[in-house]
C-alpha cells in the first residue's frame, strides 16, 4: 500500500503507518483505497448538505450501492461481496472518517436489516430482498425501538403479530427508526402470533410502503441525515414468506444477528469519527501560525499531547472492534457458515460486542472535545467541519444500548452471572420484595396479602380460562 491519497494530493491527516494494516486482506485494503476515493469525490462533500438540510444521504448511499458496498457481506452467490465482519468495520470507521456520518449510520442500519434476513435465508426472502441489493438501489433498515419502553430496543409493548389465513397481520409502532420514510424495506421485531411473554419475539420484513413515517419530525444535534424519525406499521397484511425465521425466534435474531451486527458496525462509526476528528485538527494545528512566537499550534506540547493520547486511546477502541470482528469471523468462517435456529456462533461474543461500544462511544465523545480544545476558536466555526464531528459523535452514547445500560449489563454479569441481567423483567426478585415487606407493620402486612391473594385468584381464573 502506497501513500494515503486525497485526490491527485497525498491525505492531509493521519497516514496509512496509523492505521492497523495487519488486520486487513489486500481485497480489504483496495476496498478501503475506493472508499477513501468515493468520500474525496462525493461523500464528504454531500454530508454537509444533508446535515444543513436535515437530508436524507440516499445520494451517497446510492453511490456506495454503485460499487457493490450496499451488498457487501451477501455470499458471492446471490450477487454481493461475500465480505466478512472485518471488512465490515474497516467499510463503517471508512464512510464515518472521510465521508459523511449519517451514510454511515444509515449504512450500519442497512448492514443490520441484510444480515437479520440473511441469517434466516428462504429463497422467497432472497430474490425479493437480497438478490436486488446487488443493482446498488434497495436500501433496508431496522426498526426496533419501542416508544413505551425507550431504549429497552429488545421490549416491544406497542406490536403485534396475529395469524390470518395465508398471512400475517403485523401492527408495530416504533419511536426511532433510521431511514424511516425512505427505505426500501423495514426489519421489524413484534411480540409473536401466540404471545407467551416479551421473550416470545418474532421478526418480519415490511415493505416500504406499507409503513407511515413522519420524517419532518426529525430534528437532532447531529447525524441530521440519518432520519430517525417514529414510524409504524399500521396493521398490515404480509405474506408468511415475509417472516424471518420461525415464529419466536426474535431473541435467537437479536442475539446472533442483529445485535453483533449493529455494535460491530455501530463502535466502528463512533472510532472513524474520532479518527476524522484527529485528521482534522492535524490539518489546522499543523497549518495555524502564531507570528509573536514563531511557532505553528502544532508545535505546543499540549497539542502534541492532546493528539497522541487521542490516537492511542481510539486505536486501542479501534483494535478492540477488530479483535471482536475477527472472532466472529473465525467462528463463522469468514462470514460463510449456514446456521439453523438454535445454533449460535457471533452470540457467544455478544459481551464482547457489549464492550466494544461502550468503549468507542466514551472514547469519541471525549476525543472530539479534546480536538475542538486543540483547534481553538476556530474549531468552534463550522467552516473546519469539526464541529459537525462533534454533533455526529455525540449520538454513541445515547443509541440503545445505551452506555449507562451496556456498563451495568457487564458490571452486573460480572458480580452476579448472565441470568441476573433479566432483559424481560421476568425473575422474581426476592432479596427486594422480602425487603420492602419488612418494612411494612403487621396492617401493611395484611392489606398486601390480601391483595396478592385476590390478584392469584383472578389470574388463576384467567388461567383456567385460556386452558379452556
Ligand atoms: C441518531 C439515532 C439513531 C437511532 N436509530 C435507531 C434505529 O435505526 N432503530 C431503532 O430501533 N432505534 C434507533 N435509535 C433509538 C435508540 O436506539 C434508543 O432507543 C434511543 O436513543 C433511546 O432514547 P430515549 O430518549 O427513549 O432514552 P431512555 O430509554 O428514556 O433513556 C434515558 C436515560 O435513562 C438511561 N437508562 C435507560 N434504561 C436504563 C437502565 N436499565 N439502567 C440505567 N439507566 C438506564 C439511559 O441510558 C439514558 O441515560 C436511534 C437513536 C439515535 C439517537
Amino acid at each position: 500500500m502506497g501513500d494515503k491519497m486525497w485526490g491527485s494530493e497525498p491525505f492531509w491527516g493521519m497516514g496509512y503507518e496509523w492505521d492497523p494494516e495487519w488486520v486487513y486482506t489486500e481485497r480489504q485494503k483496495e476496498l478501503r483505497a475506493k472508499l477513501i476515493d468515493l468520500c474525496e469525490k462525493e461523500l464528504r462533500a454531500n454530508s454537509k448538505r444533508f446535515d444543513d438540510e436535515l437530508m436524507f444521504p440516499r445520494q451517497n448511499l446510492e453511490i456506495l450501492g454503485e460499487h457493490g458496498f450496499l451488498a457487501l457481506t451477501v455470499p458471492e452467490e446471490y450477487g454481493g461481496l461475500g465480505e466478512s465482519h472485518v471488512a465490515y468495520s474497516m467499510v463503517c470507521e471508512t464512510i464515518a472518517r472521510y465521508g459523511c456520518a449519517s451514510t454511515a449510520m444509515c449504512y450500519v442500519m442497512h448492514i443490520g436489516a441484510v444480515n437479520a434476513i440473511l441469517l434466516r435465508a428462504t429463497p422467497a426472502l432472497v430474490d425479493r430482498y437480497i438478490r436486488p441489493l446487488a443493482a446498488g438501489k434497495t436500501i433496508g433498515t431496522l426498526s426496533y425501538s419501542d416508544p413505551e419502553t425507550g431504549s429497552h430496543f429488545w421490549y416491544p409493548v406497542s406490536s403485534g403479530a396475529d395469524r390470518t389465513e395465508n398471512a400475517y397481520k403485523v401492527r408495530k409502532k416504533a419511536s426511532w427508526t433510521t431511514s424511516a420514510g425512505f427505505a426500501d424495506f423495514y426489519v421489524v421485531q413484534t411480540t409473536s402470533p401466540e404471545f407467551s411473554g416479551y421473550d416470545d419475539l418474532s421478526v418480519f420484513v415490511i415493505d416500504g410502503e406499507h409503513v407511515q413515517a413522519q420524517p419532518s419530525l426529525w430534528d437532532a444535534l447531529g447525524l441530521r441525515g440519518n432520519q430517525s424519525g417514529p414510524l409504524e406499521v399500521p396493521g398490515v397484511e404480509v405474506p408468511t414468506t415475509q417472516l424471518v425465521g420461525p415464529e419466536g425466534d426474535g431473541a435467537a435474531s437479536n442475539d446472533e444477528s442483529v445485535d453483533p451486527w449493529f455494535l460491530v458496525g455501530s463502535s466502528s462509526v463512533w472510532n472513524g469519527l474520532a479518527l476524522g476528528a484527529i485528521d482534522i485538527a492535524k490539518r489546522h494545528t499543523t497549518k495555524k501560525k502564531h507570528v509573536d512566537v514563531g511557532l505553528r499550534v502544532a508545535d505546543y506540547p499540549t497539542i502534541q499531547d492532546y493528539v497522541g493520547e487521542a490516537l492511542m486511546d481510539t486505536n486501542a477502541c479501534r483494535l478492540f472492534v477488530l479483535s471482536v470482528a475477527q472472532a466472529m469471523d473465525g467462528v463463522t468462517d469468514d462470514n460463510t457458515k449456514v446456521l439453523a435456529p438454535g445454533e449460535f456462533a457471533r452470540a457467544d461474543f455478544l459481551h464482547w460486542a457489549w464492550q466494544i461500544k461502550f468503549e468507542a462511544a466514551k472514547n469519541v465523545a471525549h476525543v472530539v472535545d479534546k480536538m475542538l480544545h486543540a483547534c481553538g476558536g476556530s474549531g468552534y466555526k463550522r467552516d473546519m467541519e469539526l464541529e459537525r464531528y462533534l454533533r455526529d459523535a455525540k449520538a454513541g452514547w445515547v443509541m440503545g444500548p445505551t452506555n449507562e445500560v451496556l456498563r451495568q449489563f457487564v458490571g452486573k454479569a460480572v458480580l452476579l452471572g448472565f441470568d441476573s441481567l433479566d432483559y424481560w423483567n421476568q425473575a422474581y426478585n426476592r432479596r427486594a420484595v422480602e425487603n420492602e415487606v419488612k418494612k411494612l407493620d403487621a396492617k401493611g402486612k395484611r392489606e398486601l396479602a390480601e391483595q396478592l391473594v385476590s390478584q392469584a385468584s383472578a389470574d388463576e381464573l384467567k388461567e383456567s380460562a385460556g386452558k379452556g
